[in-house]
Protein backbone atom coordinates (compact mmCIF):
# COMPACT_ATOMS: atom_id res chain seq x y z
CA UNK A 1 0.00 0.00 0.00
CA UNK A 2 1.14 3.58 -1.18
CA UNK A 3 2.21 5.70 2.00
CA UNK A 4 0.17 8.55 0.96
CA UNK A 5 -2.53 6.65 0.69
CA UNK A 6 -2.02 5.72 4.97
CA UNK A 7 -1.73 9.20 5.64
CA UNK A 8 -5.02 10.47 3.99
CA UNK A 9 -6.49 8.04 6.79
CA UNK A 10 -8.10 10.09 10.09
CA UNK A 11 -7.07 7.64 12.83
CA UNK A 12 -4.18 8.06 14.20
CA UNK A 13 -0.91 6.09 13.30
CA UNK A 14 2.28 4.83 14.51
CA UNK A 15 5.01 3.80 12.08
CA UNK A 16 8.39 2.04 12.53
CA UNK A 17 11.88 2.58 11.66
CA UNK A 18 14.90 -0.57 11.50
CA UNK A 19 18.06 -0.35 10.10
CA UNK A 20 19.36 -3.64 7.94
CA UNK A 21 22.26 -5.43 9.50
CA UNK A 22 25.90 -5.00 8.64
CA UNK A 23 27.31 -8.11 7.86
CA UNK A 24 25.77 -11.38 6.90
CA UNK A 25 26.19 -13.02 10.52
CA UNK A 26 23.60 -10.50 11.90
CA UNK A 27 21.34 -10.75 9.32
CA UNK A 28 19.08 -13.25 11.95
CA UNK A 29 18.81 -10.90 14.62
CA UNK A 30 17.77 -8.05 12.51
CA UNK A 31 15.12 -10.37 10.79
CA UNK A 32 14.00 -11.52 14.58
CA UNK A 33 13.74 -7.75 15.60
CA UNK A 34 12.16 -6.65 12.74
CA UNK A 35 9.36 -9.36 13.01
CA UNK A 36 8.82 -8.26 16.51
CA UNK A 37 8.26 -4.74 15.28
CA UNK A 38 6.14 -5.82 12.55
CA UNK A 39 4.05 -7.98 15.15
CA UNK A 40 2.94 -4.35 16.77
CA UNK A 41 0.92 -3.68 13.68
CA UNK A 42 2.99 -0.34 12.72
CA UNK A 43 0.86 1.89 9.57
CA UNK A 44 4.53 1.27 8.18
CA UNK A 45 7.97 0.09 8.36
CA UNK A 46 10.91 2.09 6.94
CA UNK A 47 14.41 0.39 6.26
CA UNK A 48 17.22 2.59 5.90
CA UNK A 49 20.13 2.69 2.92
CA UNK A 50 23.72 2.47 4.01
CA UNK A 51 25.27 5.65 2.56
CA UNK A 52 27.23 4.66 -0.26
CA UNK A 53 25.50 1.52 -0.48
CA UNK A 54 27.62 -0.70 1.67
CA UNK A 55 24.33 -2.25 3.22
CA UNK A 56 22.11 -2.13 0.28
CA UNK A 57 21.51 -5.67 -0.36
CA UNK A 58 19.89 -6.07 3.21
CA UNK A 59 18.04 -3.23 2.66
CA UNK A 60 15.59 -4.99 0.13
CA UNK A 61 15.86 -8.66 1.69
CA UNK A 62 14.42 -7.14 5.14
CA UNK A 63 11.47 -4.46 3.56
CA UNK A 64 10.91 -7.52 1.20
CA UNK A 65 10.34 -9.52 4.35
CA UNK A 66 8.07 -6.98 6.13
CA UNK A 67 6.05 -6.57 3.10
CA UNK A 68 5.47 -10.24 1.88
CA UNK A 69 5.97 -12.25 5.06
CA UNK A 70 4.55 -9.65 7.65
CA UNK A 71 1.73 -7.84 5.71
CA UNK A 72 3.19 -4.44 6.64
CA UNK A 73 3.70 -1.56 4.33
CA UNK A 74 7.04 -1.03 3.59
CA UNK A 75 9.32 2.33 3.13
CA UNK A 76 12.57 1.04 1.43
CA UNK A 77 15.18 4.31 1.95
CA UNK A 78 17.32 5.00 -1.07
CA UNK A 79 20.96 7.50 -0.82
CA UNK A 80 22.14 8.64 -4.23
CA UNK A 81 25.27 10.37 -2.61
CA UNK A 82 28.25 9.42 -4.61
CA UNK A 83 26.88 6.75 -6.33
CA UNK A 84 27.43 6.48 -10.54
CA UNK A 85 23.71 6.46 -12.31
CA UNK A 86 24.01 2.60 -13.70
CA UNK A 87 24.44 2.06 -9.92
CA UNK A 88 21.27 3.97 -8.72
CA UNK A 89 19.23 2.71 -11.91
CA UNK A 90 20.06 -0.52 -11.34
CA UNK A 91 18.72 -0.21 -7.26
CA UNK A 92 15.66 1.55 -8.81
CA UNK A 93 15.08 -1.59 -11.12
CA UNK A 94 15.66 -4.02 -8.19
CA UNK A 95 13.37 -1.94 -5.37
CA UNK A 96 10.69 -2.31 -8.37
CA UNK A 97 11.32 -6.29 -8.85
CA UNK A 98 10.83 -6.73 -5.34
CA UNK A 99 7.02 -5.24 -6.02
CA UNK A 100 8.25 -1.98 -3.59
CA UNK A 101 6.13 1.04 -3.99
CA UNK A 102 7.11 2.92 -1.47
CA UNK A 103 10.87 5.10 -1.41
CA UNK A 104 12.47 7.07 0.66
CA UNK A 105 14.68 9.93 -1.67
CA UNK A 106 17.75 10.88 -0.11
CA UNK A 107 21.15 12.43 -0.74
CA UNK A 108 23.47 10.51 1.72
CA UNK A 109 25.89 11.75 4.28
CA UNK A 110 29.03 12.83 2.43
CA UNK A 111 31.81 10.31 3.21
CA UNK A 112 34.45 12.45 5.17
CA UNK A 113 36.97 11.42 2.72
CA UNK A 114 34.59 13.25 -0.13
CA UNK A 115 34.36 16.35 2.07
CA UNK A 116 36.28 18.50 -0.15
CA UNK A 117 35.70 16.74 -3.36
CA UNK A 118 34.82 18.48 -6.51
CA UNK A 119 30.50 17.48 -6.73
CA UNK A 120 30.24 19.42 -10.10
CA UNK A 121 31.23 16.07 -12.13
CA UNK A 122 28.86 13.49 -9.96
CA UNK A 123 25.78 12.20 -11.04
CA UNK A 124 24.03 12.76 -7.72
CA UNK A 125 24.56 15.90 -6.01
CA UNK A 126 21.04 16.35 -3.71
CA UNK A 127 18.33 14.31 -3.46
CA UNK A 128 16.09 15.94 -5.67
CA UNK A 129 18.20 14.35 -8.40
CA UNK A 130 17.48 11.01 -7.14
CA UNK A 131 13.40 12.11 -7.08
CA UNK A 132 13.72 13.02 -11.01
CA UNK A 133 15.11 9.73 -11.52
CA UNK A 134 12.89 7.59 -9.26
CA UNK A 135 10.17 9.70 -12.00
CA UNK A 136 11.54 9.02 -14.90
CA UNK A 137 11.37 5.34 -13.68
CA UNK A 138 7.74 5.41 -14.10
CA UNK A 139 7.27 2.50 -11.65
CA UNK A 140 4.21 4.39 -9.88
CA UNK A 141 6.56 4.95 -6.45
CA UNK A 142 5.27 6.56 -3.83
CA UNK A 143 8.49 9.07 -3.22
CA UNK A 144 8.89 10.25 0.45
CA UNK A 145 11.73 12.82 1.03
CA UNK A 146 13.81 14.04 4.25
CA UNK A 147 13.27 17.50 6.41
CA UNK A 148 14.92 19.06 8.84
CA UNK A 149 12.86 21.23 11.54
CA UNK A 150 16.16 22.38 12.97
CA UNK A 151 17.26 22.84 9.38
CA UNK A 152 20.04 20.69 7.90
CA UNK A 153 23.88 20.93 9.15
CA UNK A 154 25.01 22.29 5.73
CA UNK A 155 22.17 24.64 4.96
CA UNK A 156 22.84 28.46 6.03
CA UNK A 157 19.81 29.29 6.66
CA UNK A 158 16.14 27.97 7.22
CA UNK A 159 14.57 30.14 4.01
CA UNK A 160 17.47 28.35 2.05
CA UNK A 161 16.75 24.94 3.63
CA UNK A 162 12.97 25.42 2.69
CA UNK A 163 13.75 26.38 -0.73
CA UNK A 164 15.41 23.62 -1.29
CA UNK A 165 12.80 21.13 0.26
CA UNK A 166 10.39 23.05 -1.88
CA UNK A 167 12.44 21.64 -5.03
CA UNK A 168 11.67 17.84 -3.30
CA UNK A 169 8.13 17.97 -3.22
CA UNK A 170 8.35 19.50 -6.57
CA UNK A 171 10.17 17.09 -8.38
CA UNK A 172 7.82 14.73 -6.88
CA UNK A 173 8.44 14.04 -3.52
CA UNK A 174 4.72 13.10 -1.81
CA UNK A 175 5.54 13.11 1.67
CA UNK A 176 8.25 14.19 4.28
CA UNK A 177 9.82 12.90 7.03
CA UNK A 178 11.57 14.63 9.71
CA UNK A 179 14.47 14.39 11.62
CA UNK A 180 14.66 13.76 15.04
CA UNK A 181 14.08 16.68 17.12
CA UNK A 182 13.39 17.06 21.05
CA UNK A 183 11.49 19.71 21.73
CA UNK A 184 7.70 19.59 19.97
CA UNK A 185 7.68 23.08 19.43
CA UNK A 186 10.47 23.43 16.72
CA UNK A 187 8.24 21.59 14.95
CA UNK A 188 4.99 23.71 15.47
CA UNK A 189 7.50 26.28 13.76
CA UNK A 190 8.71 24.41 11.36
CA UNK A 191 5.64 23.26 9.96
CA UNK A 192 3.73 26.92 9.91
CA UNK A 193 7.34 28.39 7.82
CA UNK A 194 6.68 25.15 5.18
CA UNK A 195 2.98 26.04 4.61
CA UNK A 196 3.77 29.70 4.49
CA UNK A 197 6.30 28.30 1.79
CA UNK A 198 3.61 26.58 -0.12
CA UNK A 199 4.60 22.67 0.96
CA UNK A 200 1.58 21.39 1.23
CA UNK A 201 2.58 17.62 1.38
CA UNK A 202 2.08 15.52 4.66
CA UNK A 203 5.13 15.58 7.39
CA UNK A 204 5.65 12.93 9.63
CA UNK A 205 7.54 13.60 12.52
CA UNK A 206 10.20 11.38 13.55
CA UNK A 207 10.84 10.87 16.94
CA UNK A 208 13.76 9.15 18.79
CA UNK A 209 13.41 7.35 21.91
CA UNK A 210 16.66 8.20 23.57
CA UNK A 211 17.54 5.03 25.81
CA UNK A 212 21.04 5.46 26.54
CA UNK A 213 22.87 8.31 27.88
CA UNK A 214 25.55 7.50 24.94
CA UNK A 215 23.08 7.68 22.21
CA UNK A 216 22.80 11.81 22.85
CA UNK A 217 26.02 13.02 21.93
CA UNK A 218 25.62 10.52 18.36
CA UNK A 219 21.83 12.06 18.16
CA UNK A 220 23.10 16.01 18.61
CA UNK A 221 26.01 14.90 16.17
CA UNK A 222 23.70 13.49 13.61
CA UNK A 223 21.27 15.90 13.65
CA UNK A 224 22.29 19.26 15.47
CA UNK A 225 19.12 18.96 17.99
CA UNK A 226 18.64 21.13 20.40
CA UNK A 227 18.27 19.66 23.47
CA UNK A 228 15.43 21.39 26.18
CA UNK A 229 16.30 21.55 29.83
CA UNK A 230 13.92 19.08 30.53
CA UNK A 231 15.46 15.84 28.75
CA UNK A 232 19.18 17.42 29.76
CA UNK A 233 17.95 16.67 33.11
CA UNK A 234 16.42 13.67 32.75
CA UNK A 235 19.93 12.12 31.40
CA UNK A 236 21.95 13.99 34.53
CA UNK A 237 19.77 11.84 36.44
CA UNK A 238 18.89 8.61 35.03
CA UNK A 239 22.28 8.47 32.53
CA UNK A 240 23.80 6.50 34.85
CA UNK A 241 21.16 4.25 35.57
CA UNK A 242 20.48 1.83 32.08
CA UNK A 243 17.31 0.80 33.69
CA UNK A 244 16.31 3.68 34.66
CA UNK A 245 17.46 5.85 32.14
CA UNK A 246 15.24 3.14 29.51
CA UNK A 247 12.24 4.20 31.10
CA UNK A 248 12.73 8.05 30.93
CA UNK A 249 13.73 7.98 27.41
CA UNK A 250 10.49 5.66 26.58
CA UNK A 251 8.27 8.07 28.71
CA UNK A 252 10.09 11.14 27.02
CA UNK A 253 9.22 10.42 23.95
CA UNK A 254 5.55 8.83 24.92
CA UNK A 255 4.91 12.44 26.15
CA UNK A 256 6.24 13.88 22.72
CA UNK A 257 4.16 11.54 20.33
CA UNK A 258 0.93 12.15 22.79
CA UNK A 259 1.26 16.17 22.25
CA UNK A 260 1.96 15.57 19.00
CA UNK A 261 -1.65 13.64 18.45
CA UNK A 262 -2.81 16.24 20.51
CA UNK A 263 -2.01 19.09 17.80
CA UNK A 264 -3.27 17.23 14.98
CA UNK A 265 -0.71 15.32 14.10
CA UNK A 266 -1.96 11.88 12.63
CA UNK A 267 1.46 9.86 12.06
CA UNK A 268 4.53 9.74 13.62
CA UNK A 269 7.40 7.84 13.01
CA UNK A 270 9.96 6.38 15.82
CA UNK A 271 13.41 5.48 14.99
CA UNK A 272 12.68 2.28 16.80
CA UNK A 273 16.73 1.21 15.54
CA UNK A 274 15.66 -2.43 15.76
CA UNK A 275 14.63 -2.44 19.48
CA UNK A 276 11.16 -4.58 19.38
CA UNK A 277 10.97 -4.10 23.27
CA UNK A 278 11.35 0.09 23.36
CA UNK A 279 8.83 -0.14 20.18
CA UNK A 280 6.22 -2.07 22.34
CA UNK A 281 6.77 -0.23 24.89
CA UNK A 282 5.67 3.35 23.23
CA UNK A 283 2.85 1.25 21.24
CA UNK A 284 1.66 -0.48 24.79
CA UNK A 285 1.74 3.47 26.41
CA UNK A 286 -0.82 4.69 23.54
CA UNK A 287 -2.66 1.87 23.12
CA UNK A 288 -6.04 3.93 24.14
CA UNK A 289 -5.15 6.51 22.43
CA UNK A 290 -4.31 4.64 18.98
CA UNK A 291 -7.68 3.14 19.65
CA UNK A 292 -6.63 -0.74 18.99
P1 LIG B 1 19.31 16.92 0.38
O1 LIG B 1 17.85 17.12 0.28
O2 LIG B 1 20.09 16.82 -0.87
O3 LIG B 1 19.87 18.11 1.29
C1 LIG B 1 21.21 18.13 1.76
C2 LIG B 1 21.70 19.56 1.85
O4 LIG B 1 21.81 20.13 0.53
C3 LIG B 1 20.75 20.48 2.60
O5 LIG B 1 21.54 21.44 3.27
C4 LIG B 1 19.92 21.13 1.50
O6 LIG B 1 19.39 22.39 1.88
C5 LIG B 1 20.97 21.25 0.40
N1 LIG B 1 20.39 21.18 -0.93
C6 LIG B 1 19.38 20.38 -1.36
N2 LIG B 1 19.14 20.57 -2.66
C7 LIG B 1 20.03 21.50 -3.08
C8 LIG B 1 20.29 22.11 -4.35
N3 LIG B 1 19.57 21.80 -5.42
N4 LIG B 1 21.31 23.03 -4.41
C9 LIG B 1 22.02 23.36 -3.32
N5 LIG B 1 21.81 22.81 -2.10
C10 LIG B 1 20.84 21.90 -1.98
N6 LIG B 1 21.02 8.57 5.61
C11 LIG B 1 21.40 7.36 5.11
O7 LIG B 1 22.57 7.18 4.76
N7 LIG B 1 20.51 6.33 5.00
C12 LIG B 1 19.21 6.46 5.34
O8 LIG B 1 18.43 5.51 5.21
C13 LIG B 1 18.77 7.72 5.86
N8 LIG B 1 17.47 7.94 6.21
C14 LIG B 1 17.07 9.18 6.64
C15 LIG B 1 15.71 9.41 6.92
C16 LIG B 1 15.29 10.65 7.37
C17 LIG B 1 13.83 10.87 7.66
C18 LIG B 1 16.22 11.70 7.56
C19 LIG B 1 15.79 13.04 8.08
C20 LIG B 1 17.57 11.49 7.28
C21 LIG B 1 18.00 10.24 6.80
N9 LIG B 1 19.34 10.00 6.46
C22 LIG B 1 19.74 8.78 5.98
C23 LIG B 1 20.33 11.08 6.62
C24 LIG B 1 20.46 11.91 5.32
O9 LIG B 1 21.00 11.11 4.31
C25 LIG B 1 21.37 13.10 5.64
O10 LIG B 1 20.72 13.98 6.50
C26 LIG B 1 21.96 13.82 4.43
O11 LIG B 1 23.01 14.66 4.90
C27 LIG B 1 20.98 14.69 3.65
O12 LIG B 1 20.09 13.94 2.95
P2 LIG B 1 18.85 14.66 2.20
O13 LIG B 1 18.18 13.64 1.41
O14 LIG B 1 18.07 15.47 3.13
O15 LIG B 1 19.70 15.65 1.22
Amino acid sequence: MKIIELLQKETLSLSFEVFPPKTETSFESVRTATEEIARLRPSFMSVTYGAGGGTSRFTLDIARAIKDLYGVPTLAHLTCVSSTRATVRRKIEEIRAAGLVNVMALRGDIPPELADADRSGWDYRHAVDLIAELKAADAGFCIGAACYPEIHPESADQKEDIRHLKEKVDAGAEFLTTQMFFDNNLLYNFLYKIREAGITVPVIPGIMPITRANQVARAIQLSGSFMPQRFKSLVDRFGSDPAAMKQAGIAYATDQIIDLYANGIRNVHVYSMNTPDVAAKIRGNLSDILGK
